[in-house]
């Protein structure tokens, strides 16, 4: 994916914003995280006086797995950056850097980056997920399972001493 920013450059705007959705074209690359191919970039170049910032968010979709209950789900991330437009990539800075060419910004390279740092390391269908029964199984979500474990509440024990 490219982004045409040289007419930007050339003029006397000090910032552009962005907006666009487009598709990651690497199959590997999507097999390898699950995500969905379609990204979204939302944000705004702009100039300051000795260096060009873009400053943004990507979304994309990762089918995902709930830490909880392990069902798959659609999981919706949304990730920010700030990157320098720089003409040469400098290898000793450790900001996130994209490289004009041609008065474009080739964005793959940066864009799967950013997907590789955000991808979340557990993830829950929904806050609330009640979980699967740990006797059982069952997807308590969906069901109420019949194991007195999963139903135990302590403030019962204490009831039941009482009727002892
Ligand atoms: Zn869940
Ligand atoms: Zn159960």
């Amino acid at each position: 994916m490219l982004l045409k920013i040289n007419k930007f450059l050339s003029s006397d705007n000090v910032s552009l914003i962005v907006n666009e959705n487009f598709a990651i074209n690497d199959e590997k690359f999507l097999e390898e995280t699950c995500i969905d191919k379609n990204i979204s970039l939302i944000g705004e170049i702009f100039k300051t006086d000795d260096s060009v910032i873009f400053s943004g968010k990507i979304g994309y979709t990762l089918t995902d797995e709930c830490a909880r209950c392990l069902q798959e789900f659609d999981n919706k991330i949304e990730t920010k950056f700030q990157a320098a437009v720089v003409q040469k990539e400098d290898m000793e800075s450790d900001e996130v850097q994209m490289v004009i060419k041609d008065g474009n910004i080739k964005m793959d390279d940066t864009i799967k980056q950013l997907i590789y740092l955000s991808f979340p390391m557990k993830s829950l269908c929904d806050k609330d997920c009640k979980g699967i029964c740990p006797d059982c199984g069952a997807n308590l979500n969906n069901e109420k399972c019949q194991c007195e474990n999963s139903l135990t509440d302590p403030r019962f024990d204490k009831l039941k001493d009482l009727l002892k």
